[in-house]
């Protein structure tokens, strides 16, 4: 998903204007995109002048820190404290909660591809 850069962000409505879906608007004079009514046509992208739409992808490193902030929450949480075995297991179970998101995302990207092949609709 497409995001602003609020502070490259100069308010400029450019992509207010451009966007094909009417999924951008400007709150405080920053560009802020609606996440259920973008359609991922890029565009953003392209016509800011200040390259303050961004892509998802460099938003990687923040949602593995947020994933550990996350398991580290959880390992504090009282029934947890000071029991390694329980601490273990629950590591465990996240582990495979990611695994699982993992399986999911590559047999989509599997499916895409096939698609990327197919007429539709
Ligand atoms: S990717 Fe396209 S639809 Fe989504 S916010 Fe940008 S311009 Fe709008
Ligand atoms: S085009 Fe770029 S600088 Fe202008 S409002 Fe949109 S995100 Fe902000």
């Amino acid at each position: 998903m497409p995001w602003i850069n609020k502070e490259s962000c100069t308010g400029c409505g450019t992509c207010v204007d451009e966007c094909p879906a009417g999924a951008i608007y400007m709150e405080n004079d920053v560009a802020v995109i609606k996440d259920d009514g973008c359609i991922r046509c890029g565009i953003c992208h392209d016509v800011c002048p200040e390259d303050a739409a961004r892509h998802d992808g460099e938003r990687i490193p923040e949602e593995v820190q947020s994933n550990l902030a996350y398991a580290k929450k959880l390992l504090g949480h009282e029934y947890y404290a000071n029991d390694k075995t329980m601490q273990k297991q629950l590591v465990g179970r996240l582990q495979r909660f990611f695994t699982k998101n993992k399986k999911v995302a590559e047999q989509t990207i599997e499916q895409l591809e096939i698609l990327k092949n197919t007429e539709y609709p």
